[in-house]
């Protein structure tokens, strides 16, 4: 019953769905034993929402290296998932694997510095352009203890997040605009009590007088924002929404944070240092360690001023930041060779040249099957989006998002040898990724839309 999107029939949709489930398990014995075997993980999974793939069963990847996975069953696939950006640079590059060797055995968790410390400080500031930062263990956390910080730093309550926005499992941005207009808690949200838009406010992304409103009392801590929309597929800036974003945010004395935890696909230092933006404080989380559980939060100098006044006027205690692993020696290890040897301007060089083959080749694809779909483009990072023209808010995301589609067009790339990210199709471009490989998510596309569309 629901809507396959434009161009595309439901029932093609549901027999391609049905051919590609059958081969999927038909051809992957040890993939249904493990399903079987791992009694003991609620629903089989070590983490509940991986069942919420497009497989029937999980895929059980038994190695992962460059692009390239091999699941238990011996099946290999080209990866242009890598692990949501987790793997930007490719599976367990040579650096960092050479890193975390040398470090496994001088030190993983101290809760203390490593000699690596001053030195990840310099590279992360000569990166992306602020002077001060800290390490977490999660893009979510970063962004967690960033927010706090902002709020120390102004002394007032709210933060303001775009509709459709995703930075993370930070419980304070799970608010939306509801189809009525009306902010409040996403519907999907689990065990959330609390009425999250008190402290919270929403405007649409590339709305600059919505956000002129929304800040004009200046109870807004800070602005998050990512620089282009990457969860809700693919919600590019309109010419003039940064320098906007910018100017109203210091007109009323709010904090803005850009969140760059997907768009370092744009470059070394990722959106903001690409486009010149002037952010306050900045997240960096996923790939920036490599692949490694790391995350980085940085801030200005008057934030860091402003925030080292607020920690030291208070009483002994919690300040409900940092968790035990943070700044851990096994992060700054990874963080320092990723950054000296890995996202170095020769890989982004490499990966936005395959992104350009990706993008030129995909449109082509969509343009002879005439489907009124377009794809969008942040660096190495390419989308196909299922509307006619580009996407300008949450809204028309969510529009333009066709859950059964969607799934069926996953499984059947996934059993011709491609693996794009789950819940949109999302593709990136790695290092290691090679022209090969590009072709054939190009030529597996086009089989599956010429399945679609006949
Ligand atoms: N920020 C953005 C923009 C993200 O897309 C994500 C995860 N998809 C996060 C933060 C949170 O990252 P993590 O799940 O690794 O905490």
């Amino acid at each position: 019953s629901i809507p396959d999107g434009p161009g595309v029939s439901p029932a093609r949709t549901a027999a391609l769905r049905a051919e590609a489930e059958a081969l999927y398990l038909g051809t992957r014995p040890r993939t249904r034993a493990a399903a079987g075997a791992a009694a003991h993980l609620l629903d089989g999974v070590p983490m509940h929402w991986m069942v919420d793939w497009s497989t029937p069963v999980p895929l059980v990847i038994a190695e992962a290296s460059g692009a390239r996975l091999i699941d238990v069953d011996g099946h290999a696939y080209d990866d242009f998932c890598l692990g949501d950006t987790a793997s930007l640079f490719g599976h367990g590059p040579a650096p960092v694997a050479e890193a975390l060797a040398r470090q496994a055995t001088a030190g993983l968790a101290t809760m203390l510095p490593s000699p690596d410390a001053g030195i990840v400080g310099d590279l992360l500031s000569a990166r992306f352009g602020l002077p001060y930062w800290q390490i977490a263990t999660t893009a979510t956390d970063a962004n967690r203890f960033a927010l706090r910080a902002a709020r120390a730093a102004t002394g007032r309550p709210r933060i303001l997040i775009f509709d459709g926005a995703y930075h993370g499992a930070v419980d304070e941005t799970f608010v939306e605009i509801g189809p009525d207009g009306r902010v409040g808690n996403r519907p999907a949200l689990i065990g959330e009590p609390r009425d999250l838009s008190q402290l919270t406010r929403v405007v649409p992304f590339n709305d600059l007088d919505a956000l002129e409103v929304a800040l004009a009392d200046r109870t807004v801590a800070c602005v998050i924002a990512e620089p282009v929309m990457t969860n809700c597929a693919m919600v590019l800036p309109q010419p003039g929404f940064h320098e906007g974003l910018r100017d109203i945010t210091r007109r009323h004395g709010t904090l803005l944070l850009i969140d760059e935890t997907h768009t370092l696909s744009t470059g070394p230092g990722g959106y903001t240092r690409t486009h010149g933006l002037q952010p306050d404080m900045l997240v960096a989380g996923k790939s920036v360690a490599g692949g490694v559980p790391a995350a980085v939060w940085g801030m200005s100098e008057e934030v860091a001023e402003r925030f080292r006044a607020a920690r030291t006027n208070r009483p002994d205690g919690h300040s409900g930041m940092g968790t035990t692993l943070s700044g851990s020696p096994l992060q700054l290890a990874a963080l320092r060779a990723t950054l000296e040897h890995v996202a170095t301007e020769a890989a982004y060089k490499r990966m936005n040249a395959l992104a350009d083959r990706m993008e030129a080749g995909l449109a082509g694809v969509l343009a002879d099957a005439r489907l009124p779909w377009h794809v969008a483009r942040c660096g190495a990072r390419v989308e196909v989006v299922r509307a006619p023209f580009p996407l300008t808010d949450g809204r028309q995301a969510k529009g333009a998002h066709y859950p059964a589609l969607e799934a069926t067009t996953h499984l059947a790339l996934l059993v011709r040898g491609v693996l794009i990210s789950p819940f949109h199709d999302m593709m990136l471009a790695s290092p290691a990724t090679s022209e090969a490989q590009v072709e054939r998510l190009i030529e597996a596309n086009r089989q599956v839309i010429g399945r679609l569309t006949g």
